[in-house]
């Protein structure tokens, strides 16, 4: 089945993309939690983290790069930003082609809601 991701990659969707190239696509997410929210997906769909496989690991080390790219890009690189990989139910994961958050612009609180 083909995820919302791939549409948005596919320009099937409209969203707002902040970078594409022919392994990773980024945008933003369309309901933000900080200032900067955007999601860094890679275009090939692996549905979540824990289906990753070897051949996999140039394009997940490369989701980082691009991250970087879009951090600069949008100015938060220098006031820092938090990377976000919801994996599966327990993790919060709703869409199921893995993506990372990209969250920054204003200063953000405890990694996890406190107990
Ligand atoms: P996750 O819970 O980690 O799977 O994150 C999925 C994210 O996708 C959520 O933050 C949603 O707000 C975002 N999202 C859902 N639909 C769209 C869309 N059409 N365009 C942009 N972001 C979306």
């Amino acid at each position: 089945m083909t995820t919302l991701f791939e549409k948005i990659i596919a320009g099937q969707i409209p969203a707002q993309i902040v970078f594409q190239d022919e392994r990773v696509t980024a945008f933003r997410d369309i309901n933000p939690q900080a200032p900067v929210h955007i999601l860094v997906v890679p275009n090939k769909p692996i549905p979540t983290a824990a289906d990753v496989a070897p051949e996999d690991e140039a394009v997940l080390g490369y989701l980082f790069i691009v991250a970087r790219r879009v951090a600069e890009d949008l100015g938060i690189a220098r006031s820092g930003y938090r990377l976000i990989v919801n994996c599966g139910h327990d993790g919060g994961q709703e869409v199921m082609h893995l993506h990372m958050h990209l969250v920054g612009g204003h200063r953000l609180g405890p990694m996890l809601p406190r107990r």
